[in-house]
Formats: structure tokens, C-alpha cells, sequence
């Protein structure tokens, strides 16, 4: 038998309040590298908390946060090897497919041709190489969203964190896109850490949900156990919403 690998993050009794409201409760998660982690529930229930947490944005009230094993409570954000893909994309709009792509690379300093050679991958990954030049406002919603992906995994994240990314797009191109991002994360290899409030979405696209309620995670599992077996009414509940 070997011994468990160091998860690649992992968060220890992590307690979060906003005045007097606490929005996370005593958190306990691990994340083993390279599969894909979704976080289920509803609105308000902490599911971007806990991301604004792993990259950086929000710091603990207490609690310990781990990325392979090292405490990074107060590690400044831009030192965490995370990146985050929103809903809303946040693309720069004054420069091209191109220059948005090559943002975090050219940052770290990367010379010229590694830089190209890059975002061209990112952009075939995405199935955008055809799209290095044009402007944003040419694209369509979901063009963006690809752009925005590209984007996020240019300077090579350990992490991928999704907040809801397919939340915008329409149900045919957010089944696409579903398949997609599977397919990108396998082939990358790389951890993914995907919002949604979505049960059908989080049980066709995870190797591991964590459901959530009220800053709780009521139940961690792979689908199937959370489809087959949920440990209480509100998993049972959210989980048969569609059915
Ligand atoms: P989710 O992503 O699951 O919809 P969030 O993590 O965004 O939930 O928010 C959890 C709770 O924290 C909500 O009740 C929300 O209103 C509250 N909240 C989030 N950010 C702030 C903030 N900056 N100030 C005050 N309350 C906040
Ligand atoms: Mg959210």
C-alpha cells in the first residue's frame, strides 16, 4: 500500500464572518490533485467564499487553509499558483484575443517565443486558434467565456477555480461547454474547483462534489454516492430537485 499523497489543498476548521454574519462554518475540505471538484448549492450558501479563500481574495477569521501542506493563510494572492474564471469572463476589451491570453505569461516575464507557442495551445484548447487576432467585441458570449478559460490557464495554475462560468450561456452551448471543460482539465491534468448551482451540471462533470448549505458542507462524495445515498433531507432534496 502507499501512503495518501499530501492533498494539494486542504482547509482545517476555516470559520468566515462578514459582521455578524457567519458565511463559513468550521470548513473541513481536501483536494487531491489533478481531478475535478465541483462545489454544489445554493445562492448565498459559501460556495465563492470558500474560492475567494483558496485564491487569495479573502483571508480566514480562523482556521487553517494548506496548499500542499503548506500553511497559506496570509500568502499574498499573487504568490498563489491559482487562478479564477467568472461568470461574467472580465476580459480586458481594448486588447485583442491574442494580448488577453498572453497577459499572465508576459507578467511572469516569459520570453517572446514561449509566450507564443502558449497561447496557442491555450487557444486550440479552447478550440479558438483561429481567433488570436480578433477584438473581444467580436466574439460571442461564449467565445469570451473560451477566451476567458485561455486566459485563466496561460501562466500554468496548479488550480483552476470556476465560480459558475457556464451560469451566462445558453442550455445547448453550456452542455457543449460542460463536455469541454471536462476534456480540457483531463488533458491538462491540472486541478479544477468548479461552482455551480446546478445538481445535473455538478453530477455529469465531477470526479468529487462537496454540497453545500448555509456556509456547511452537508455531504462530500463522488456522484454517485450523493445521487444514490444522500445523508439528509437537504441533500436529498436539492440533489432530486430536477427529477
Ligand atoms: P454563493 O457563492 O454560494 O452564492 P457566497 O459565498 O457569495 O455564496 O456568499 C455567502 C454569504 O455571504 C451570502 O449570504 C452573502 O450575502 C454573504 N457575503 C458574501 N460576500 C459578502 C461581503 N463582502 N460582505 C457581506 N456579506 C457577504
Ligand atoms: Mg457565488
Amino acid at each position: 500500500m502507499t501512503a495518501k499523497e499530501t492533498p494539494i489543498i486542504e482547509f482545517k476548521g476555516v470559520d468566515l464572518s462578514f459582521g455578524d454574519t457567519h458565511v463559513l462554518d468550521h470548513i473541513d475540505l481536501e483536494i487531491d490533485a489533478g481531478k475535478f471538484y465541483t462545489l454544489l448549492g445554493p445562492s448565498g450558501s459559501g460556495k465563492s467564499t470558500i474560492l475567494k479563500l483558496i485564491s487569495g481574495q479573502l483571508t480566514a477569521d480562523s482556521g487553517d487553509i494548506l496548499f500542499e501542506g503548506q500553511r497559506i493563510n496570509n500568502m499574498p494572492a499573487e504568490k498563489r499558483r491559482v487562478n479564477t474564471v467568472f461568470q461574467n469572463y472580465a476580459l480586458f476589451p481594448n486588447m485583442n484575443v491574442f494580448d488577453n491570453v498572453a497577459f499572465g505569461p508576459k507578467l511572469k516575464g516569459w520570453p517572446k517565443a514561449k509566450i507564443k507557442a502558449q497561447v496557442e495551445h491555450m487557444l486550440d484548447l479552447v478550440k479558438l486558434g483561429a481567433y488570436a487576432n480578433r477584438e473581444i467585441s467580436e466574439l460571442s458570449g461564449g467565445q469570451q467565456q473560451r477566451v476567458a478559460i485561455a486566459r485563466a490557464l496561460a501562466n500554468d495554475p496548479e488550480v483552476l477555480l470556476l465560480d459558475e462560468p457556464l451560469s451566462a450561456l445558453d442550455y445547448k452551448l453550456r452542455k457543449a461547454m460542460q463536455h469541454e471543460l471536462r476534456q480540457i482539465q483531463k488533458e491538462l491534468g491540472i486541478t479544477f474547483i468548479f461552482i455551480t448551482h446546478d445538481q445535473e451540471e455538478a453530477l455529469a462533470m465531477s470526479d468529487w462534489i462537496f454540497v453545500m448549505n448555509d456556509g456547511v458542507i452537508q455531504q462530500n462524495g463522488t456522484p454517485e454516492d450523493i445521487y444514490d445515498e444522500p445523508i439528509n433531507h437537504f441533500v436529498a432534496d436539492f440533489i432530486g430537485e430536477s427529477n
